[in-house]
């Protein structure tokens, strides 16, 4: 299936024509991220909490500590709600009103189930190093039978989602535009600096090229 079908829960009603449901579409947007806002609720109270994540396939991967009332709380199978932004510009028009950001946004709603296979849960947290820090996982200590443990991995379903998106110059009413004030974009992106060695590093070891070359997008 090529697109992801809008569901009562995940049909955009303000500006539809942002919307996008093309499954490929949302996965550059997934691949380009990698923290998520989850929220959930406990005891009748909303939390929105953020995290790393990737994506393998049609699941969304989050982990942390067995202690964390996020992942015990999720790992029951309750009702969550993921978010993936990224910002590409603000967009600047020539009234207040018109100011706006250029996105691309994705929701996921669904319910996460634990990754209890040993062999898939160690697959799982390689497909979180790497799609964070591709070539790190290879370099790195593996995690030990104890780290195993005290490590919750979940997946999460990519079958209720829907992603929208804005790009291009601000709109703005159309008597405004002769207005003399500056009206456009402002890009951002995000971009990594030159990587800081831990000060423990013993001096022989390089910064790995994955390092200083970091990027996404
Ligand atoms: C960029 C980023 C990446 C992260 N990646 C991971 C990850 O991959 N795995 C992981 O387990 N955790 C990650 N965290 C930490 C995560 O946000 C939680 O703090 C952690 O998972 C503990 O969750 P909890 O529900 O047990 O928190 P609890 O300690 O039970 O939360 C209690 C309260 O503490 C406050 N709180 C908790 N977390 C935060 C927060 N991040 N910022 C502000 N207030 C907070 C809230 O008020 C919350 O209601 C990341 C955080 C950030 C910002």
């Amino acid at each position: 299936m090529n697109n992801f079908p809008p569901t009562e829960r995940t049909t955009l009603k303000r500006l539809p024509k942002r919307a996008v449901y093309d499954r490929e579409a949302v996965y550059r947007i997934l691949d380009e991220g990698f923290i998520c806002h989850v929220g959930f609720v406990v005891d009748a109270r909303p939390f929105v909490i953020p995290t790393g994540y990737a994506r393998v396939d049609d699941k969304l991967l989050i982990h942390g500590s067995q202690a964390s009332r996020m992942l015990r709380t999720l790992s029951k199978g309750i009702d969550v709600c993921v978010t993936v932004t990224l910002v590409d510009g603000l967009v600047l028009a020539r009234s207040a009103f018109n100011h706006s950001m250029n996105y691309r946004s994705v929701v996921v709603l669904g319910q996460a189930t634990v990754i209890d296979d040993p062999a898939e849960k160690l697959a799982a947290l390689r497909a979180l190093s790497e799609h964070m820090i591709p070539g790190r996982w290879e370099e790195v200590r593996g995690p030990s039978e104890q780290e195993m443990k005290a490590t919750v991995v979940l997946s999460l379903p990519l079958a209720e989602v829907s992603a929208k998106v804005r790009v291009g110059p601000p709109l703005d009413d159309e008597e405004d535009y002769e207005l003399e004030v500056w009206a456009g974009v402002i890009p951002l992106r995000l971009t990594a600096s030159d990587p800081i060695p831990d000060p423990r590093l013993s001096l022989d070891v390089e910064a790995p090229a994955y390092a200083i070359d970091y990027e996404r997008g």
